[in-house]
């Protein structure tokens, strides 16, 4: 099933973001983490991809293990920065073969320690979204990211909305938020993007706080802002993994809560390969879900 089909008709989506494991024990675990999920009947499921190309084989296995162990949608997350365009066009034409028809366009991290990093094939997402649309046409829906607080490396709010503008101008279907826990960040993104025609179903990506040093970690990496309440709160109970995990969810359970009362598109869940908060969010959240 095409994503992009799917948003179109309007059909609420929920879906579940995956990291590809580096030991068999991650993978018997990401494994039992897909089944325990299956359950909710997700519209898709996705993976990740390493920015350097080092998971180039290991997403592609996990991939198509899901697509062909399970009856799930998956989406392929895939980064330019370190391929060539004819490298790109390979991968893309492998998922092709095995029947995946869903892609995350996206341009990876900028490694932080090389100074003149040398762009092997595209230089932004946009170039991905077009080469894709070029050489394959119709056959992938393309979803982009976006960033309701700004991409780290964009100066200012107009010039996010700009280049946002761009890539999805260039053929994306749908496109998936980087986490935001502040929902204002997310609904006047939402405005900006309406006001500069950018038409695209925008989904908000939800990340459950189970731990908040690796929390603060990625927020600082991605430019997410964590509420100074919701800080507060997790610093005082830091050292209680449970306390951590009670309180992350409950949050993401109010977030998502006022995310329904707007109107959201769906909820794409960042997993971390694990099934427990998602499960309890999803599970206190599903009587307000529009049907699916
Ligand atoms: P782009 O859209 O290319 O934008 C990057 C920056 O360049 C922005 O600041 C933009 O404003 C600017 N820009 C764009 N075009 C131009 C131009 N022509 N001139 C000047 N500036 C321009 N990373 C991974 O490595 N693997 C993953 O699987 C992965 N999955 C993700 C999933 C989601 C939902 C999200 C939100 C992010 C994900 N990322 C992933 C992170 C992403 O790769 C990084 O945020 C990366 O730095 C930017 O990628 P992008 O596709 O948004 O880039």
């Amino acid at each position: 099933m095409k994503i992009g089909k799917l948003l179109k008709k309007g059909i609420f989506s929920v879906s579940f973001e995956f990291f590809p494991p580096k030991t068999p024990e991650g993978e018997d675990q990401l494994f039992r983490t897909v089944e325990e999920l299956r359950e909710l009947n997700p519209s898709f499921v996705s993976v990740t991809y390493g920015a350097g190309g080092s998971t180039r084989d290991r997403t592609r296995r996990v991939v198509e293990k899901i697509h062909r162990e399970t009856n799930l949608t998956v989406m392929a997350h895939l980064t330019c920065i370190a391929h060539s365009k004819e490298e790109i066009e390979q991968i893309l034409r492998g998922y092709r073969k095995i029947g995946i028809e869903n892609i995350l366009a996206l341009r990876g991290d900028i490694p932080k320690d090389v100074s003149d990093f040398n762009f092997k094939g595209c230089s932004y997402a946009k170039e991905l979204v077009e080469l894709i649309k070029n050489k394959f046409g119709d056959y992938f829906s393309v979803g982009v990211a976006s960033y309701p607080e700004g991409h780290p490396e964009s100066p200012n709010m107009e010039w996010e909305i700009k280049f946002f503008k761009e890539k999805v101008y260039a053929g994306a279907d749908f496109s998936i938020t980087q986490m935001f826990f502040e929902n204002d960040f997310y609904y006047r993104f939402l405005e900006r993007c309406r006001k500069a025609q950018i038409n695209i179903p925008i989904i908000p990506g939800i990340m459950p706080i189970t731990n908040f040093k690796q929390i603060k970690k990625f927020a600082l990496m991605c430019g997410a802002t964590i509420p100074q309440r919701l800080v507060e709160k997790l610093e005082a109970v830091e050292s209680k993994p449970e306390e951590v995990e009670k309180i992350g969810v409950e949050f993401a359970i109010k977030q998502c809560e006022d995310l329904l009362t707007n109107g959201v598109p769906g909820f794409h869940f960042y997993t971390l390969n694990k099934s427990k908060a998602t499960l309890k969010i999803y599970k206190a959240i599903k009587n307000l879900i529009p049907t699916r």
